[in-house]
């Protein structure tokens, strides 16, 4: 196996999408022997199925929604039997989908498995939508409408059983007699057989593992951005493609910059030798992302969280005392935030945390409870988080360019990330346009 392709949610959305998208698959096929396609759930399909799980008095007119989008773009873009045959997939899987709105209604709950299970309509149906219209242009493609990813039952964030998940694709491949295979992204299934998924934007982790287990050579991340880009274009004007990316840059700028992808997406690729391709649909431009840092790695972007909150929690019972840190984040994680960033000086009378400001109080209230007992002050600041990430960081003379530029802005704190490729500074709010546009300049003109 040579090619895995992913093709992504929100470039399927119109007719037009999917010529570019039928093209595409059609060069790439035939460059190489047998093609994996990965697909995502078509464009909001994901967002709306978890409506259903949330508005569940509406979840039969939402799911008839998603049943009639598929179906229109079947109809405009597939004729005769591959219509036929792809509008009963479509029909049975919508049917499924009802009985699952219709019982959910009845029980007035949505379990976490019943979710994934509901989730999974999204990628199943586009898997069926796909395949048909590669089949009517003439690509020999074949669907699989279950996820040859078997996991736990860690519902909603499942962990892939790799040996398994091998024998399973192997399979499909052996018995394959196209030499286009589409496949579910995001989805997995237990070892009884329920269904789950890898977690929000999980179709991108889903092709590079699959590319690992089938020994790829190469896996292509198709979006609607050309690559991965030195900065989020609608915030830096000058915004550029990256075109060489280490795995460690890579995964500080997927998880912070302009193009989200999910971050367990690299993982597959450490200690083995497949590149991934992040590339656009639209236009050209590329980033190429394998490997370690090489010497020519310079600085390549920048990450800028503008809507963020620091939480200062004071208290004279922290210092040293063992668990206490722990008590707080326990907290954090009780009330489902996640810790962007946490810091502690050493004299250890306050901890810092840095979340969403959407989350924000969620935690506060949690926090409030501790008041009077470990807790003696809380006290919340807008910030912007602003990091800037290449392997260069790692020369003295540029980490301390870098540092010398921050400290104009007067940071409230600073971080390292993994294998000392990016630094992060936390600001006052209303630095963080300058700082971030300052740093931008630096990966930009040097
Ligand atoms: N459809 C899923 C989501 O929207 C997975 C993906 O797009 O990668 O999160
Ligand atoms: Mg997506």
């Amino acid at each position: 196996m040579d090619l895995i392709v992913k093709i992504g949610g929100s470039i399927q959305k119109d007719e037009k999408d999917y010529e570019l998208i039928v093209e595409k698959i059609r060069k790439y096929s035939q460059k190489n022997s047998k093609l994996i396609v990965v697909t995502s759930a078509i464009k909001n399909v994901t967002n709306d199925l978890i409506n259903v799980t949330i508005n569940i008095d509406n979840s039969p007119d939402i799911a008839s929604e998603i049943y009639e989008r598929h179906v229109k773009l079947l109809s405009k873009l597939a004729d005769g039997k591959e219509f036929e045959n792809a509008f009963k997939d479509l029909s049975r899987l919508s049917d499924e989908l009802f009985r699952v709105t219709w019982s959910i209604r009845v029980l007035d709950e949505v379990t976490p498995r019943v979710k994934d299970y509901i989730l999974s309509f999204g990628e199943r149906m586009a898997t069926v939508l796909l395949s048909a219209v590669l089949r009517s242009n003439g690509i020999e493609a074949e669907g699989i409408l279950t996820s040859p990813l078997i996991t736990d039952d860690n519902y909603g964030e499942a962990n892939v059983i790799e040996e398994l998940s091998k024998k399973e694709i192997d399979n499909i491949i052996k018995n394959s007699k196209v030499n286009v295979i589409v496949l579910p992204g995001f989805i997995g299934r237990t070892k009884q057989g329920k269904y789950t998924t890898l977690g929000r934007g999980g179709s991108d982790y889903t092709a590079t593992l699959i590319g690992k287990l089938v020994r790829a050579r190469e896996v292509r991340l198709v979006t609607e951005v050309p690559g991965i880009m030195t900065g989020d274009p609608k915030k830096f004007s000058n915004a550029k493609t990256i075109p060489r990316l280490s795995l460690e840059e890579a995964i500080e700028l997927s998880q912070l910059g302009a193009k989200r992808l999910h971050p367990r997406t690299f993982d597959p690729v450490f200690n083995i030798d497949m590149k991934v391709i992040v590339e656009s649909l639209y236009e050209d431009g590329f980033t190429v992302i394998n490997g370690e840092c090489e010497k020519s790695d310079g600085l390549k972007g920048i990450s800028y969280l503008d809507n963020m909150k620091l939480i200062t929690v004071e208290s004279t019972k922290i210092v040293g005392k063992i668990g206490s840190a722990a008590k707080i984040t326990s907290e954090a994680k009780e009330a489902g935030v996640n810790i962007v960033s946490i810091s502690q000086p050493a004299s250890e009378t306050t901890i810092q945390l840095a979340v969403d400001s959407t989350s924000v109080n969620r935690l506060l209230e949690r926090l409030e409870g501790l008041k009077g007992t470990l807790i003696k002050n809380i006290d919340v600041n807008d910030i912007s988080i602003v990091g800037i990430i290449g392997c260069e960081i790692r020369k003295k003379e540029i980490s301390t360019k870098v540092i010398s530029i921050a400290a104009k802005y007067d940071p409230l704190a600073i971080a390292r990330g993994i294998s000392n490729v990016s630094l992060t500074f936390i600001v006052n709010k209303e630095e963080g346009e300058n700082l971030s546009k300052e740093l931008h300049e630096v990966i930009v003109n040097g």
